[in-house]
């Protein structure tokens, strides 16, 4: 086999026993690589109705047959477990050294179960692999631990690791490295932390197999030609994501507080223009040639990074309008390691609740110190703040009192950075993301307002549908970053190619398409699977605000969604998928996606239609 390593290494930290496997190719060809293995390891070896901070929970590390050969944006891998947030699938992909070196070392993925007896961390170098002592790491966030572990193994090295919110079981804590790379949305850093794990190192020396190792190089070098000299490129390399933002208050889909509205009166201090009067420098991921992470001084004069996510959700969604206070907080929370956007919605949830007196602590919107002291209250667990650390969910369960139509969140994960008040197509994309409330699936939005905005009509279901094939299915599974193929327009074509060169094989972008469809129907299994009896369509619904309370300002003032049209085009989706009513897959799209070994299991806990 080319491309692939073929090979998977398991750690089992209660055990301290080390193995590595090798796979077959029907497991490489049908599941790709990323969150297809992550996914296909998850159903076959997790046993069912776990607690997501159980010993035998699994920690999947998956990269793909492009990572970490050198080619655009290929430094990336998918870290993925059963979630603490959701209790269903959950993954998160991060583009870190790590991949690169993981591949290096002679493997494709990394997975973790069992629980350490004292803090430790894993050391991975070739066929060398330890469980090492870490008690002296515990405590300390990320950017120390991975300064300290450089000092130890070398600059060169990969690190992930946890900061305190991991350890302390926040369910949103995630995996971070280099400094801002950050992954795993739906807590993985808290499955990690439940493990006492608080870092691994990949030292990896190895050449990863190629098929056409000329060939690729070529390829890869005219990739990254192409991609330079790309219209979009100059702009996009000034402002990156952060263009997003001036974008998002013209179209009125800019979340604010707290998802009421989706115009900010002080936009114009924090959008890409305003960034760029402060850019000191950039930070990105490894083999990438667009980095998009921009680099300011923050309110203490410390450097902080900043995209359009958490300047959308740590900003204009908490009524704050201050780039440099804005970069303290993404800066706290990249060091704490817990999720910046689900840590924005848990703050503007508490603005608004303290706003509408359900809770008695006083928290006025745009209030950067009573923030910041929340964040740190909720890495801690401290107070509100520990309550908050189980994410809006659960906190408006326990607060009652109607805050449970203002919890913004989709299977208990926080929506990212687009208000849906006036984007059913979007609206849908958030509904069935198979991780929950996440843009990375389906980032539909783009498109739906330059067509027919407010309609709710078929043509978005099937862009819908394209889009998770593409983002969720080919990018998650090669593993390689979309953002030069949907915001520089690098073409898809690209990658059969590259493929073509790292494997030998010769498969077109419908091959691709067919295993994200596989991938996709064995996530919606394993939602099924864990949520049992309790599995129903209402899982697929966005939250009752923006079907209740209109948003009053912006051109789209007035406009809020329509239950009865987007259940509509609900059944539309679940119809394509070849999933019934429930959003069940049916046996025969099961056995049309190569799944037949999911349907004895499902039966166990559903009626599954024929
Ligand atoms: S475009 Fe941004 S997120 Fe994607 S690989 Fe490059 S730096 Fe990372």
């Amino acid at each position: 086999m080319f491309g692939w390593n073929g090979r998977i290494l398991y750690v089992d930290l209660s055990k301290s026993k080390i193995v590595s496997r090798e796979y077959d190719e029907s497991f490489a060809f049908d599941y790709l690589g990323g969150r297809g293995f992550a996914v296909k390891i998850l159903w076959d070896e997790l046993p069912v109705g776990v607690d997501p901070f159980s010993p035998e929970n699994l920690l999947v590390f998956a990269t793909g047959p492009l990572t970490g050969i050198p080619g655009p944006s290929t430094g990336k891998m998918v870290v993925a477990a059963k979630s603490p947030l959701t209790y269903g699938y959950g993954d998160g992909n991060v583009g870190t050294l790590a991949a690169v070196h993981l591949r290096k070392a002679g493997y494709d993925v990394l997975v973790v179960k069992g629980k350490a007896e004292k803090p430790s961390y894993i050391y991975i170098e070739d066929d060398n692999v330890e469980i090492v002592d870490a008690s002296d790491l515990w405590g300390l966030d990320t950017f120390t631990t991975e300064k300290r572990l450089r000092k130890v193994h070398g600059a060169s090295i990969g690190v992930v690791s946890i900061g305190p919110a991991g350890e302390k079981l926040v369910k949103y804590a995630t995996i971070i490295s280099q400094e801002g790379r950050s992954g795993g949305r739906p807590g993985i850093g808290a499955v990690m932390g439940s493990k006492k794990l608080k870092a691994v190192v990949f030292k990896g020396t190895k050449d990863i197999p190629l098929a056409d190792s000329p060939k690729y190089r070529k390829l890869a070098a005219e990739a990254y030609r192409v991609i330079r000299e790309k219209p979009g490129y100059g702009f996009w390399r000034r402002q990156g994501t952060m263009a997003a933002v001036q974008w998002a208050q013209e179209s009125s889909v800019l979340p604010t507080y707290n998802f009421r509205e989706g115009v900010f009166e002080y936009s114009s201090n924090i959008d890409g223009y305003a960034m760029e009067k402060k850019k000191i420098g950039q930070r990105g991921c490894p083999l990438c040639n667009t980095i998009c992470g921009n680099l300011i001084k923050d309110v203490d004069g410390e450097e902080a990074e900043l995209d359009y996510e958490n300047v959308a959700l740590l900003g204009s969604n908490i009524g704050l309008g201050d780039l440099e206070k804005i970069g303290k907080l993404n800066r706290l929370a990249d060091m704490y390691g817990v999720d910046t956007i689900s840590a924005g919605s848990a703050i503007a949830f508490a603005m608004e609740c303290s706003e509408k007196k359900i809770i008695e602590d006083r928290i006025e919107w745009g209030d950067f110190e009573a923030a910041k002291s929340l964040l740190e209250d909720i890495v801690n667990r401290r107070g509100l703040g520990d309550l908050l650390a189980e994410g809006v969910k659960r906190a408006s369960k326990k607060l009652g009192k109607e805050s449970e139509s203002f919890a913004m969140h989709v299977k208990g994960l926080e929506i990212t950075g687009y208000d849906c008040h006036a984007a059913p197509g979007m609206a849908l994309a958030y509904g069935t993301s198979p991780i929950g409330a996440h843009h990375k699936d389906a980032w539909i939005i783009s498109w739906e307002i330059k067509t027919e905005r407010l309609g709710y009509i078929r043509g978005k279901v099937d862009k819908l549908i394209e889009f998770q094939r593409i983002r969720g299915g080919l990018f998650e599974s090669l593993t390689s970053c979309r953002l030069p193929w949907i915001e520089i327009g690098f073409e898809l074509e690209w990658y059969p190619k590259l493929f073509k060169a790292a494997t030998g094989l010769s498969l077109d972008l419908n091959y691709f398409f067919e295993v994200a469809d596989r991938i996709y129907n064995l996530m919606r299994a394993f939602w099924i699977r864990e949520y049992k009896g309790e599995w129903s369509r209402l899982m697929d619904y966005p939250p009752q605000r923006w079907f209740q309370e209109p948003l009053t300002k912006g051109p789209y003032a007035g406009s809020k969604l329509d239950l009865e049209k987007y259940d509509m085009m609900l059944s539309w989706y679940y119809e394509a998928r070849g999933w019934d009513d429930r959003g069940i897959p049916t046996k025969s799209t099961l056995k049309k996606a190569k799944l037949d070994y999911v349907i004895s299991t499902l039966e166990k806990y559903v009626r599954l239609p024929a």
